[in-house]
């Protein structure tokens, strides 16, 4: 069982901020900051490595690329938002789904932690 294929799946409700073939974004339940939107593949890979090893790898990548410039236009901080992935559980990763946290609509320093 994998909490975010539940949620692409929609057996779990979520907040969606954006959608298409590829990506389903939606609201972090726990938001750290005024916006803070998840960016998950629709496809399962565990986390960045297996992402970026998979055949279908670069495909995904790049929409998910444009996804996080899209999810940053809709919620109005395209000037200013700042986008984390942690890989692995030593870096903080809880759900084994790969996905994009994109944050902002707060003061973001220089200092990335
Ligand atoms: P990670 O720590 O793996 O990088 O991030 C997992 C994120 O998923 C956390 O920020 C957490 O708040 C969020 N999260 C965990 N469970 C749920 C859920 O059921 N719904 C939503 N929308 N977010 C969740
Ligand atoms: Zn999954």
């Amino acid at each position: 069982m994998c909490l975010f294929c539940d949620i692409v799946e929609g057996k779990i409700p979520s907040t969606k901020v954006y959608e298409n073939d590829y990506v389903l974004c939606f609201n972090d339940i726990n938001p750290v900051a005024p916006v803070h939107v998840l960016v998950v593949p629709k496809k399962h890979f565990a986390n960045m490595n297996e992402l970026a090893s998979d055949p279908e790898g670069a495909l995904y990548s790049a929409e998910i690329t444009k996804a996080v410039a899209e999810v940053a236009k809709i919620k109005g901080i395209e000037g200013a938002y700042r986008t984390i992935n942690n890989c692995g559980e030593g870096a903080g990763q809880t759900v084994m789904h790969v996905h994009f946290h994109v944050i902002g609509g707060v003061e973001l320093t220089e200092r990335l932690i």
